[in-house]
């Protein structure tokens, strides 16, 4: 099975892919993760990305591809969680086509909705661990010392996860993944949820629908 988030920025789709990713012993596949990884080396490449990031612009379709097909071609696995990617149309045809030449599919998109004003709240709140990957949120959860309750390890903030670079975001969310809920609606895959509450309780509507194919 494979599924596919889509999301404005920070409306917690990372957060429940990650849940995803262990109740079914699926991979989870965040294309901000790579990218963030290849920012963080001082190649040409990685320059160019880290400034796209910081400024909330979208990295190019072709170069996209290229990086998805290299993950994918390595994975032996149940099942891809997509989160992050497509962002464009062009990246969702893309998508579609790849996978065809694997003989698979998308079997289900989850659209999370959620006000902007609470997405801003979660992303301004944002903290990672670099070491397991747990999120958490500094307005919400129980943090001690800004270390991970799972390792141990220093949280950090993401660059792009100020005000002014969410409002950036949120602009590109708009203008070139709102039209990917579109064209995943005409095609009878769309799933809509409700992102607005408790984590537990957006998971469990997740994984009705999930379930439910
Ligand atoms: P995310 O972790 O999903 O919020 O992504 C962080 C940033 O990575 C985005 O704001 C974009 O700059 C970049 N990014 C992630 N996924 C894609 C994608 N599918 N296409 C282009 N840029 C992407």
């Amino acid at each position: 099975m494979n599924v596919i988030f889509i999301a404005p920025p920070a409306a917690g789709k990372g957060t429940q892919a990650e849940m995803l990713e262990k109740e079914y012993n699926m991979y989870h596949l965040s294309t901000g993760d790579l990218l963030r990884e290849i920012a963080s080396s001082k190649t040409e490449l990685g320059k160019n990305v880290k400034e796209l990031i910081d400024n909330g612009k979208l990295i190019d379709d072709e170069l996209m591809l290229k990086l998805l097909k290299e993950k994918i071609s390595s994975l032996k696995v149940n099942g891809i969680i997509f989160d992050g990617f497509p962002r464009t149309i062009h990246q969702a045809e893309m998508l579609d086509e790849l996978l065809e030449n694997m003989n698979q599919k998308i079997d289900s998109v989850i659209y999370l909705e959620v006000d902007k004003e609470v997405a801003l709240k979660r992303a301004t709140g944002r903290v990672t661990c670099s070491n397991c990957g747990s999120i958490y949120n500094i307005y919400f959860d129980n943090i001690k010392d800004n270390k991970c309750n799972n390792c141990g390890n220093e949280l950090s903030k993401r660059m792009d996860d100020t005000e002014e670079k969410f409002n950036t975001r949120f602009d590109t969310y708009l203008n070139n993944t709102k039209p990917v809920i579109d064209y995943y609606q005409n095609n009878g895959l769309l799933n809509t949820v409700s992102s607005m509450g408790d984590k537990l309780e957006i998971f469990n509507n997740i994984k009705s629908i999930i379930e439910g194919k």
